[in-house]
């Protein structure tokens, strides 16, 4: 048995781990061995100091030794039961409500000298301790120093300590993964030490050290999974394509505005990838309405001329259908462009399929319907996949495996990320960023307005209609229930048909596909004036029309999210506005959070006000979907050791170092399936 697989175990071959405790583990998560011992102590308690009865302090846990003189079980409804104790510097009452007699004079023998830790009260005159639940005849057992773990929820601590003690005594000893520069920065502490440190420290105010070595090895298997994933990719050679130099001014003269300088500057960088023998790892990124979408599409449309393919992922439908309209118009007397999602018809479907295997499709657009594994591509050249974020490294792993040694990837983003959930998310990547903005674009204006002034709000509506103008109306998606998530969209769209008749209309997850799109097309048209919408609309649609967009409950949103919802206006040369509408009950924090983006129009700024309020998590939108990408580190608070964790990887990568000494390391951060085909 190698040593990682005892900890890789399921918990519950463990003794006293029965059917029902580890349901109760697994609700937090715990599943394996290994996931139980990292759920490190929330704190500490000495319990190992004995003091006398006179010298107790009221308020404080503390520790006694004492004799069980007398019993006094009232046998009353609401009184409880009372056990009289001593030393011979005074008397001690323990108190139990709602425990049996059987069990009180289990743990507390008559006559017999007993050790019992816990915190100390005072009532008519006399120490007593209510309900304890540290008590033994064997006074090791309890002078000592105990873990508190604050995942408990249905676990008391008792039996908490009691597995995790289970877990420790067949603890493998892990040979040494750490290069000796690196374990030298942590002390030399190895990962058992920190371990058994962690779980059962000899005083209560335990070193950073031992935490400190665990953070960073989760943080290095991450970057070393990263790093193989993209030396693996970039091993390979590919087919260097040629560069159309005329696209550009086609395109400009196609689509009547001239591209950004820093437009140009990202076509050029990827060119230069296109054209080389390396595949291209690239990411894009640029503030919201920064024009990454054109960009994508020339470099699209190139590869498409050297008889290549390109796969468009899009994270929701409705952006990989504007994507797709967009490049038809442009290219389309060039190309055979496709839509695929996943409620595309099955008869289409295999159409479609059929047709890119025999490369008669020279670029599919979809959403995640593009990964799998159906899916075959005759010549696929290029991978985009827009707001890379919200796909995990599998996703991306599965589509890079579509390209075989010829895939180009690039993928882009509105979300300015720190450079340490950059190594994290992607890797070592190369970055091109668009920093401009397009001309003539106007600050879009921010207000906030309480919901008790909702008659303004509608009054303003009112003139922007007047004025030819429409509106976005975003309602938040309520979580507790899937099957009426999008309630508060459907309240607010009745509420406004009765004041605005027809020009209004109601988008959300649950409106079939061919409503959808007639309510886009209406929108689209301008027969529709009012789109009321859960965030479906979140992320890169295009409505140049569209000069005002309201959010309801505003201070439920991430202002990264807010942000990229605001970027939905302020598209064309119109001064466009957001309203921000909140419950008059709102949090100092929230006020605090909906001012910063009153007062900023620039992403890069807000994303960092929004980490220092709320966490990375929520930037990224892990929060939402439930990741959680590490189990101990944090982007922010250890940043140093990310840094630190990044110029190893560099150092591997450099000295081409061999990685089997890392294997256990990758098996226990369970990114095996990944890293095994990688090896
Ligand atoms: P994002 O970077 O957020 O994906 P888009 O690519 O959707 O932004 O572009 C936002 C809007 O700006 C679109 O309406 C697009 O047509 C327009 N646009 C892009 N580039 C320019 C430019 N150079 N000049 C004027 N408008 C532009
Ligand atoms: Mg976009």
């Amino acid at each position: 048995m190698n040593n990682y697989e005892y900890l890789l175990s399921d918990i519950s071959i463990l003794k006293g781990v029965g059917v029902s405790l580890a349901k109760k583990f697994r609700r937090k998560n715990i599943n394996t061995i290994f996931d139980l011992i990292l759920s490190i102590p929330s704190k500490y308690i000495d319990r190992s100091i004995e003091t006398k009865i006179k010298d107790l302090h009221i308020g404080k846990i503390q520790t006694v030794t004492i004799v069980v003189e007398k019993y006094n079980f009232p046998r009353v409804r609401n009184l409880p039961n009372k056990v009289i104790c001593s030393d011979n510097t005074g008397k001690l009452d323990c108190i139990f409500f709602n425990s049996f007699e059987g069990y009180i004079k289990k743990i507390l023998p008559l006559n017999k000298v007993v050790t019992i830790s816990g915190k100390i009260g005072f009532f008519r005159g006399k120490y007593q301790i209510t309900n304890p639940t540290h008590v033994s005849t064997d006074e090791n057992k309890i002078k000592k120093i105990h873990s508190n773990y604050s995942l408990t929820e249905g676990i008391s601590d008792n039996i908490f300590n009691k597995v995790i003690n289970e877990a420790l005594i067949k603890l493998p000893k892990m040979s040494e993964w750490l290069s000796k520069d690196i374990l030298n920065k942590f002390e030399n502490i190895s990962w058992n030490e920190a371990i058994t440190n962690l779980h059962k420290p000899k005083q209560t105010d335990i070193e950073k050290k031992y935490i400190n070595r665990l953070i960073f090895d989760e943080i290095l298997s991450t970057f070393l999974i990263n790093s193989k994933i993209r030396i693996n990719f970039k091993k390979k050679n590919k087919f260097p394509k040629k560069i159309n130099s005329k696209l550009v001014n086609f395109v400009e003269n196609k689509i009547g505005f001239t591209l950004t300088i820093d437009q140009n500057k990202a076509i050029k960088e990827i060119n230069n990838d296109l054209s080389s023998k390396q595949r291209m790892f690239r990411l894009l990124q640029g503030d919201v309405g920064s024009g990454k979408t054109i960009v994508s599409l020339i470099s699209s449309q190139n590869v498409i001329f050297n008889n290549y393919q390109v796969a468009f992922m899009a994270p929701t439908e409705i952006l990989a259908k504007q994507h797709f309209n967009l490049f038809n118009n442009i290219f389309g007397k060039f190309s055979s462009a496709q839509l695929l999602t996943g409620k595309t018809d099955y008869k289409e479907r295999n159409e479609i399929l059929k047709k890119l295997q025999n490369n008669k499709i020279n670029i599919v657009f979809g959403t995640h319907a593009l990964f799998q594994k159906k899916i075959k591509f005759k010549k696929l050249g290029l991978i985009i996949i827009d707001e890379q974020h919200k796909f995990g490294v599998n996703q991306r792993k599965k589509l890079s495996e579509k390209g075989d040694a010829n895939c180009d990837v690039l993928v882009m983003s509105a979300t300015p990320i720190p450079r340490t959930m950059m190594m994290t998310l992607y890797g070592d990547m190369d970055i091109t960023l668009i920093k401009s903005k397009p001309k003539n674009r106007k600050e879009i204006k921010t207000y906030t307005k309480d919901v008790n002034k909702i008659n303004d709000v509608i009054k303003f509506v009112k003139k922007e209609i007047n004025l030819g103008n429409q509106i976005f109306w975003v309602c938040p998606l309520i979580e507790e229930s899937k099957k009426i998530d999008h309630q508060s969209a459907v309240i607010r769209f009745n509420n406004l048909k009765k004041i605005f008749s027809s020009n209004v209309g109601l988008l959300h997850g649950s409106i079939d596909k061919d409503e959808k799109d007639l309510i886009l097309k209406n929108f689209l048209k301008n027969k529709i004036k009012i789109l009321v919408s859960t965030t479906v609309i979140e992320v890169g649609i295009d409505f140049p029309n569209a000069t005002c967009i309201i959010i309801e409950d505003a201070n439920k949103f991430g202002l990264s999210q807010l942000h990229q919802l605001r970027g939905r206006v302020g598209r064309g040369i119109k001064q466009s506005s957001c309203i921000l509408i909140y419950k008059s009950s709102l949090s100092e924090n929230a006020r605090k959070r909906l001012k910063i983006l009153k007062s900023s129009n620039d992403g890069f700024l807000i994303a960092e006000e929004d980490l220092k309020l709320r966490g990375y998590g929520d930037l990224l939108g892990f929060q939402q979907s439930g990741q959680k990408i590490f189990k101990l580190a944090d982007p922010i608070i250890n940043a140093d050791m990310f840094l630190l964790a990044e110029k190893e990887i560099k150092n591997i990568e450099r000295n081409n170092l061999n990685l089997t000494k890392y294997k256990s390391l990758l098996k226990l951060y369970d990114r095996a399936d990944i890293i095994n085909e990688l090896i």
